[in-house]
């Protein structure tokens, strides 16, 4: 008999007793299996239902319960690939592995869409995000926004004293908070889905069958496997690394004192994030960066100002350096590098290397299993985040797509998708906004005026410094700038790169107008509430036609 998948919607469930009634009623009639509530707050039902039981039927069942509900769809599941017909402890419709953003993801859609779900986890619960990056180091980098506001208001007559940074109590609250965060968001979670996803604490690796070996010598067999292994911080193997212990991001932010002075390799998101929010805090900072500027592929007028906002706060950075070695000197660590053709050394108690990201691949065995990976060893996925093996997908950082949490996310519910019904859902990168957390942030989303250029746009650009927004007038913060492209003959808008405060808040509209396809006259025409920040999107877009000392207030 063929089976079929329906989604339904139940009204009326107020605590976990309901989902067992509900369950009970629905596992006496006949035709009707797998039967899965995965969280009774929302009402969400999948079943896997005969396809000569009808609506009604199910309808009648769920009332009998003492509840109501609405089909809200109700699909085939002879897939593609078909899920596995054994149901012995060891089979799985999914196996996931890694626990982070792009790993969960996967694994809650592939329990929503009725698949036997696993999720194999070697390290910590909840990857990178929750434990290592995104959480830990943005509570970092706001207790340092706030320590540096207390000294540097720029409102007369508030300017408070800062009686210096208690860096041990700064971290122990940002570990507190990563715990409840990691408990709220992913054991708690998981815990909800217990009925549909088994979690094994274990490395896992793949056999040459494709089945997934765990540490205690268990082999999981899986109809569909998911990577989402992630990725961990690179370092640069420099003569001397071996005697001189180097900080990583993770590293860093577990530290048990703060170092006096630092000197961080890197310029691109982490070494400013970090780099400002230990200055802030007190430490002397310099970054290297091996490139002309930070933040090499935002536009040149953002990296200018980010740098010239971090050299007003005493940072020191040095572009166009290249590292040569590393030694100790008197206790201290050294830099040897070349700078300008020149050697020069850079001293700091601690080195930070913030060069970039190394994928979790080592323990998987992917040649076992025929998973390509690219020259840096990050697995080569399509749009449909398929490998090259037909049952595998990947997802997240480990993979050759950009390495940030929502896109993991994004990519694991498609990896998922895709491995447990028709294949065909793809991971739109188009209008992908970015923010970097350094203050003023760096945001930015589509082209740069460069990118257009070279992707054949006659291009029109406007650039509005901040000392034109009111929002930032009134804050008495005027740093920063939007810059604005936009096609010439369309009048699209193409890109927007905004450096400012809150532009982690700015970018997302400028990221609709871009999804949606508005033009730059789209965004005059639209009302922007006075005085906020966003508003600078919209003074950007008057200044394309507009000189922008002609601007009046409310963006008139
Ligand atoms: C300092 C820092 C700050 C960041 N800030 C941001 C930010 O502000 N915004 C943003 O969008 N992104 C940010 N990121 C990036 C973001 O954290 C990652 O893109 C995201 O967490 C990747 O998720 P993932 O699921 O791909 O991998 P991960 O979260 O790394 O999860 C992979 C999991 O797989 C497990 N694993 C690995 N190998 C195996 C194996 N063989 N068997 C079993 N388990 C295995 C690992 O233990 C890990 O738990 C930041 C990253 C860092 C380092």
């Amino acid at each position: 008999m063929a089976k079929q998948t329906m989604e339904i919607q139940v009204r009326g469930m107020t605590c976990d007793n309901c989902r067992r009634h509900i369950k009970g009623s629905l596992s006496a009639v006949d035709g009707i299996s797998d039967i899965r509530i995965p969280d009774w707050h929302n009402g969400q039902m999948f079943l896997v239902v005969d396809a000569n039981v009808d609506n009604e039927t199910v309808t009648e069942s769920v009332r009998a319960a003492g509840y109501s509900r609405d089909v809200i769809g109700r699909r085939d599941i002879t897939p593609q690939r078909a899920p596995s017909s054994s149901r012995s402890a060891e089979n799985y419709d999914l196996i996931v592995i890694g626990t982070g953003a792009g790993g969960m993801a996967a694994a809650i859609r592939g329990a929503e869409l009725g698949g036997r779900v696993a999720i194999v986890e070697g390290g910590t619960l909840g990857g990178t995000c929750v434990n290592i990056g995104c959480v830990p180091s943005k509570t970092l980098i706001r207790a340092a926004a706030a320590f540096h506001t207390a000294g540097h208001s720029n409102f007369a007559g508030l300017k408070m004293s800062a009686d210096g940074a208690d860096w041990k109590t700064i971290v122990s609250e940002k570990d507190s908070l990563v715990s409840d965060l990691r408990q709220a968001k992913y054991a708690g979670v998981l815990e909800a889905y217990a009925d549909d996803i088994s979690v094994f604490h274990s490395w896992a690796s793949f056999t040459p069958e494709a089945r997934v070996a765990l540490d205690d010598g268990r082999q999981l067999r899986g109809a569909n496997i998911v990577i989402a292994t992630g990725a961990r911080p690179a370092t640069l193997p420099l003569p001397g690394i071996l005697d001189v212990p180097v900080l990583t991001s993770t590293s860093l932010m577990a530290l048990d004192h703060q170092p006096t002075s630092l000197v961080i390799i890197g310029g691109r998101a982490v070494a400013p994030e970090l780099g400002q929010m230990l200055a802030r805090l007190g430490t002397q900072v310099t970054i290297l960066q091996r490139s002309s500027t930070l933040i090499p592929d935002h536009e040149p007028e953002v990296a200018a100002g980010l740098i010239e906002a971090l050299r007003a706060e005493g940072l020191e950075i040095h572009t166009e350096v290249t590292p040569i070695a590393l030694q100790l000197v008197d206790g201290f660590k050294e830099v040897v590098a070349d700078v300008a053709g020149e050697r020069r050394l850079f001293r700091a108690e601690a080195i930070l290397m913030a060069v970039g990201r190394r994928p979790n691949v080592e323990r998987l065995n992917l040649d076992t299993v025929g998973v390509d990976v690219d020259t840096r060893g990050f697995v080569k996925v399509n749009a449909r985040q398929e490998t090259t093996h037909s049952h595998i997908h990947a997802a997240g950082d480990v993979t050759n797509g950009p390495k940030l949490v929502y896109v993991a996310a994004a990519a694991g519910g498609i990896a998922a998708a895709n491995a447990l019904t028709q294949p065909g859902s793809t991971l739109d990168l188009r209008v992908l906004p970015e923010v970097i957390f350094t203050d003023p942030n760096v945001a930015r989303v589509g082209l740069t005026e460069r990118a257009a250029q070279d992707a054949g746009h006659a291009t029109k650009t406007s650039l509005l410094p901040l000392s034109y927004v009111p929002r930032a007038i009134a804050a008495r913060n005027t740093i920063g700038l939007i810059k604005l492209v936009a096609d010439q003959a369309t009048d699209k808008l193409l890109g927007a790169q905004i450096l400012a405060a809150e532009g982690g808040e700015v970018i997302q509209s400028a990221a609709l107008a871009l999804r949606f396809g508005a033009t730059v006259a789209d965004l005059r025409a639209s009302l922007f509430p006075y005085l906020t920040q966003v508003e600078g999107l919209k003074l950007a877009a008057q200044v394309f036609e507009k000189d922008v000392t002609q601007l009046s207030c409310c963006a008139g």
